[in-house]
């Protein structure tokens, strides 16, 4: 049985190394980019670990940490080491709980779930993501996206950027919704266009790095967020940072010693991202002089928000694609959009193709 695994982002690499442990299934992941990961971005700068996308999972959750013990790196999974997040009240920073501070940063997640921190790699996030692409390399086809799906016979026709078109008995959609939908409706999936109105929220996250010295104000925990109420307050010059990230407190190794790695969270659309970011850190951290360097990530399609009826679209889509030749979707625009939730979206993806091609 030949399945096709379309994205090699966290869900779809999920799938695919699922699918290599079924018996019988014959694997095959096209991804458009000529990597892999998606969404997840580790650099290596100058001693410093850099994440441009996320840089944690919940700890109270498995699905990571069971992943890295099968692909032999669960010696790798590192614990948050400082705790707490504070609010910036416009005018000091202040405690804050933790569910309501991953709420201001639109994190889905349960008060009780945050409260038990957050995990990550020695290497970062982008540690699982090699490994697989390692254990997958016969596999995977970088650089190669699917353009449109067609019914053949008992299963399908896929469409790709470059070269011929191929067949597979089964597919796994694990794309951002927005891509799938376009890819379902071509395949003739009624109800798939709704996939399109999951929202993609755009943001920015600058990284900066200064020696220890430069801070003068004691950084208290894993960072700040940014009272939604001062975001909407009038300031002489507009507040563009939602929220920021101690890095080099919040991991081990993110920063080489005497050193302080800071992450903030920029709302969409601010101009000189690192000047805006180290200009207003500068005023709530005390930081003196400029950052050694900086580094910008543009997310124009960040997290997934799913709208009231989303459940029931979903459902609704699932029901028309149990009708046709195997197809599944998995990702972050379905059922979370945590790293977590994607890797076990794409496994029970996986699980749903291999029975249903097996009947
Ligand atoms: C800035 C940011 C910070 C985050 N922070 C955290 C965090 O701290 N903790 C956490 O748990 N989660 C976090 N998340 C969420 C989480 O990282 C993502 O939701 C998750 O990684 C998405 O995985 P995915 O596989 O569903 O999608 P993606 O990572 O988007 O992967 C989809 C893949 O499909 C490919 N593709 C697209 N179109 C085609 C095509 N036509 N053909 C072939 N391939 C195609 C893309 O190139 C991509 O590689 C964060 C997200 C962002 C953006």
């Amino acid at each position: 049985m030949k399945v096709v695994v379309i994205g090699a982002g966290m869900a779809g690499l999920a799938a695919a190394w699922e699918l290599t442990r079924t018996d019988g299934c014959e694997v095959t992941v096209y991804e458009s980019e000529r990597r892999a990961g998606g969404v997840i971005v580790t650099e290596h700068t100058q001693g410093f670990i850099v994440e441009g996308g996320p840089d944690g999972f919940l700890a109270g959750e498995p699905e990571l940490t069971e992943l890295a013990r099968e692909l032999g790196i669960l010696d790798q999974v590192v614990n948050q080491c400082a705790r707490g997040t504070s609010l910036w009240t416009g005018k000091e920073l202040a405690p804050v709980e933790e569910g309501r501070a991953a709420a201001v940063l639109g994190i889905e997640a349960k008060g009780v779930e945050v409260a038990a921190g957050f995990r990550s790699f020695a290497a970062g996030m982008s540690q699982p993501v090699a490994a697989l692409s390692q254990r997958l390399a016969a596999t995977l086809r970088t650089g190669q996206g699917v353009t449109g799906l067609t019914r053949a016979g008992a299963g399908w026709r896929i469409a790709l950027t470059a070269g011929p078109a191929t067949e597979a008995d089964g597919i796994i959609v694990a794309l951002p919704a927005y891509g799938a939908a376009p890819l379902l409706v071509s395949a003739g999936v009624a109800g798939a266009r709704a996939l399109a109105d999951v929202v993609y929220v755009p943001s920015i996250t600058v990284s900066l790095a200064y020696r220890a010295d430069q801070v003068g104000a004691p950084l208290t925990g894993a960072g700040f967020v940014v009272d939604p109420d001062v975001v909407g307050a009038r300031h002489v010059v507009p507040l563009q940072i939602r929220a920021c990230t101690y890095s080099s407190q919040k991991f081990p190794g993110r920063a080489p010693p005497g050193h302080v790695l800071l992450r903030a969270f920029l709302a969409a659309g601010a101009g000189d991202p690192p000047g805006a970011a180290h200009t207003q850190l500068a005023a709530i951290l005390q930081l003196r002089g400029e950052p050694l360097w900086s580094r910008v990530f543009q997310w124009p399609r960040g997290l997934p928000r799913y709208h009231a009826s989303h459940r029931d679209e979903l459902r609704e889509v699932r029901h028309r694609l149990a009708e046709l030749p195997p197809i599944a979707i998995a990702g972050a625009g379905y059922d979370g959009a945590g790293v977590s939730a994607c890797v076990r979206s794409g496994r029970e993806a996986a699980r749903l193709i291999a029975r249903s091609t097996a009947r």
